[in-house]
């Protein structure tokens, strides 16, 4: 885990030769203490221009310091992973020239590492240069990273680096473990089958509920949706991520959504979950791992089964009749009554919907939820509410609408 206020954090950095890809993060994200949520975040990574041959990193300390280590981070799935530079330091009265390849090393600058991780299998590389015996790598001001394309064949081997931390020799660190702030955190479900990623970078305050009351939920739901709506030949996620987004760093068209998912990912809006804290989140949460069930499981060459998008208000229906009828039926919370029964269709979508599920539940067909499930993967076609039901559903929306109007006396 990257140290939150490590030397580098404080310092002051620059390009001294290079260009940064137009995909990649501000240098500031290699300095702030936080690593990307996943594999493939450009934004939340620093890399040069692809084909641009890589470039030099001045790191300024500030002052001359015993540096004990150095570490960096690096992440991506594929040819993106592996690290390649050279290390040098130099002292205070060193002056970092606009473009010293360090021409005599131990002149101006003192060699300290080459780095390259390109036979390592892709993802997560951290490397961390320093001497075993935790003493000074040297008494350096500057550091400059010289920075290589990796050693990847393939067309993109500007490393995404996500992360650099520079610790000093001595009390320092102590100071590194006095704000354990955990960012990303992954956590295994207590079956062990499962595990649960939560990146709160980006609402750090939300972090510990995210943990403690969000993954516990959802840890023993997903197994009991998952043997709801089970498909032959679809391997549900192994992993699901929840991250939390404040609403200014979220698409403009998802930023009024309380959360989304993405396969197996599920993203939360940071400024509904403070709001519904005590009230809706948790129930969020089940409405979006009901969609990583639907759309985030796995095939048998492990590519995410995405199937056929079916009408949305089916999948919403079902992730909300799940929620509602099935997760916290007590809060009532998908009812058809005086105020909404007038403009309530079977494919309202959300809640009135689920209500019409349920409905069709109770008196029609008990397997429905797992005979929707399997038409996103084997096909769907609005006959087969007649297969399922023996009616059309536009015949079953209009007998609902009909039990609903004598149930309130209309
Ligand atoms: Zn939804």
């Amino acid at each position: 885990m990257p140290a939150i206020d490590d030397l580098a954090k404080m310092s002051s950095r620059k390009l001294l030769e290079g260009k940064a890809d137009r995909g990649s993060g501000a240098l500031g994200v290699l300095f702030d203490g936080q690593l990307p949520g996943g594999s493939d975040e450009p934004s939340r990574n620093f890399f040069f221009a692809q084909g641009s041959g890589g470039g030099r990193l001045l790191v300024d300390l500030g002052k001359e310091i015993e540096v004990k280590s150095v570490g960096t981070y690096s992440w991506h799935p594929s040819s993106r992973a592996a690290q390649r530079y050279d290390l040098y330091g130099a002292d205070a009265k060193s002056i970092p020239k606009a473009s010293p390849r360090p021409a005599k090393p131990g002149e101006d600058w003192k060699w300290i590492e080459s780095v390259d991780t390109s036979s390592m299998k892709p993802g997560q590389h951290a490397v961390m240069v320093g001497r075993e015996d935790g003493t000074s790598l040297g008494r350096f001001r500057y550091l400059i990273f010289d920075i290589f394309p990796n050693g990847n064949q393939e067309p993109f081997n500007e490393t995404f680096y996500s992360e650099i931390d520079v610790l000093e020799v001595g009390e320092r660190e102590v100071q590194r473990l006095e704000r354990p702030k955990t960012i990303v955190k992954k956590i295994q479900s207590t079956s062990g089958k499962y595990s649960y990623v939560v990146d709160a970078t980006d609402a750090p305050d939300l972090a510990q509920w995210a943990s403690d009351k969000l993954v516990p939920v959802m840890d023993e739901w997903y197994p009991k949706i998952i043997k709801m709506l089970p498909v032959p030949g679809v391997t549900p996620a192994s992993e699901i991520s929840f991250t939390l987004k404040e609403p200014a760093n979220l698409p403009g068209h998802l930023r009024g959504v309380p959360a989304f998912a993405t396969g197996d990912s599920v993203v939360f809006n940071a400024d509904f979950v403070r709001r519904e804290i005590a009230g809706e989140s948790i129930g969020a949460g089940i409405h979006e791992i009901v969609h990583v069930v639907q759309f985030g499981g796995r095939d048998p060459q492990g590519r995410i089964a995405r199937g056929k998008r079916l009408p949305t208000w089916i999948t919403e229906g079902s992730a909300d009749y799940i929620r509602w009828f099935l997760f916290e039926p007590e809060k009532r919370g998908a009812r058809i009554n005086h105020r909404n029964f007038e403009a309530a269709r079977y494919d309202s979508s959300y809640r009135v919907s689920a209500h019409f599920l349920n409905w069709v539940i109770e008196n029609y067909e008990k397997d429905l939820m797992r005979k929707i499930n399997l038409s996103i993967h084997q096909g769907y076609r609005e006959e087969l509410w007649k297969e399922w039901t023996g009616k059309s559903v536009s015949e079953l929306g209009a007998q609902w609408r009909e039990a609903n109007r004598k149930r309130l006396g209309l």
